[in-house]
């Protein structure tokens, strides 16, 4: 075991933080007040070779590992997790789910302009009726002649409002349940497809979703991804990546609300002096370090279990469960810090304590991972 980082691994943690803090801080506070997503965030981290870390170098990517891909991703989310998560979202998701999947034709058409940032993919699997229980997922997909026709809707889609094509899931054949699920492309100007920006969040302010529309929507064959019946299964990389994103986008979260709460802590002043010194904030302090600690080197390890191809449910899903409720609990801790003045947005910690919730929610519930946890430890099915 060999905990230090790499020289390339510090380069790169320390390229992401500085690109965060020069491109995404200056413009955050309006970017989460209006509720707006500016989406030339994406080409501009694609120039710095931030976009697409973990993806091939053969379709535009960087082809680093995935314990390098999370020390990045930790790094720009330690200054926003919405806004990262909206613009590596296509690469992250969708963008692996295609590369496992997709034909070479395919590949070679969609992953270089989404990894140069040129092309904002989405990835949709969530319905309104079809949350945490992709069998619920009622989008018919129905074979006519040498065409699908599709019928359905998604919602809180990841740039759905702006995506140029969309990955999504659809049911050819309910009977068949789970087996009857395939994966299809679609590009926005198609006829039949359309999407709604979803406004009024109370987190994750800075990202952007919408929902999606497809009425008789009519897609050529060539537009199907993968296999009739695998479409979940080939969709669990991609979901796989995204949960070590929001694992390590978590705990940078988290290390943006204690390097703001040391440095707030020995600056404010109070019965003499600075509250730092109180032995009281020292523990919350020493508390928060802590938890960081331990939920960094889950995220690294479930990293690298996935880099060596090694079964890793369960890990990941101590990654992603205990450093997103770590964020949540760090957040918090880092508004009482900073008392009053920590509830304002002019301080880093308002818009993370606002984000954390949302990261215990995507990419699966935290209750998702702990019946995933426990049916693994268990042996016994946990959700049926
Ligand atoms: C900012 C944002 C971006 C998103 N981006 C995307 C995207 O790009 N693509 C996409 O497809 N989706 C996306 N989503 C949707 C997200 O993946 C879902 O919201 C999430 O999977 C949970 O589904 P749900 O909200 O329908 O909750 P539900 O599944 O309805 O769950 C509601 C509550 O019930 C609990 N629950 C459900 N079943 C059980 C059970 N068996 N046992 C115990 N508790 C249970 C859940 O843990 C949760 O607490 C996004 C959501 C947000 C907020």
């Amino acid at each position: 075991m060999d905990f230090e980082l790499t020289e390339e691994q510090r380069m790169m943690r320390d390229t992401a933080r500085k690109f965060a803090e020069q491109e995404i801080m200056p413009d955050l506070r309006e970017t989460i007040r209006q509720e707006r997503f500016d989406s030339s965030i994406i080409k501009k981290m694609a120039d710095q070779g931030l976009l697409a870390p973990h993806l091939p170098k053969e379709y535009g990517g960087l082809g680093l590992d995935y314990v390098t891909s999370s020390i990045i991703w930790e790094s720009l989310c330690s200054v926003s997790l919405a806004v990262t998560q909206a613009a590596v979202s296509g690469p992250i998701q969708p963008a692996t789910n295609l590369l496992d999947a997709g034909s070479e034709e395919q590949k070679k058409k969609y992953l270089p302009p989404v990894c140069s940032g040129e092309l904002i993919l989405s990835g949709a699997v969530v319905e309104p009726n079809a949350g945490s229980d992709s069998s619920m997922i009622e989008t018919t997909a129905v074979r006519k002649g040498d065409r699908w026709i599709i019928n359905g809707s998604n919602i809180f889609i990841t740039n759905g409002e702006i995506a140029d094509v969309v990955l999504f899931i659809a049911q050819t054949d309910k009977s068949k349940g789970l087996k009857g699920l395939a994966s299809f492309i679609v590009e926005r100007d198609t006829p039949g497809f359309s999407s709604t920006p979803m406004k009024g969040k109370i987190s994750w302010r800075g990202g952007s979703e919408g929902s999606l529309s497809f009425t008789d929507l009519e897609l050529p064959l060539e537009n199907q991804i993968g296999e009739t019946g695998r479409a979940l299964r080939d969709a669990l990389r991609g979901i796989d990546t995204a949960r070590l994103f929001l694992a390590a986008g978590a705990v940078g979260l988290a290390q943006g609300c204690l390097d703001a709460s040391i440095k707030y802590a020995q600056e404010r002043v109070q019965f003499g002096k600075p509250i730092g010194g109180h032995q009281l904030i020292q523990g919350i302090i020493a508390d928060m370090a802590t938890r960081i600690e331990a939920a960094r080197w889950l995220t690294y390890r479930a990293a690298d279990l996935k880099d060596r191809n090694i079964r890793h449910i369960k890990e990941m899903s101590y990654a992603k469960y205990f450093a997103t409720e770590t964020a949540l609990w760090v957040a918090t801790q880092a508004v009482k810090v900073h008392g009053s003045f920590g509830t304002f947005d002019d301080f880093p910690v308002g818009h993370h304590y606002q984000d954390a919730i949302t990261a215990t929610i995507l990419g699966g519930t935290a209750q998702m991972h702990q019946l995933t946890i426990g049916q693994q430890l268990l042996e016994i099915p946990a959700f049926r």
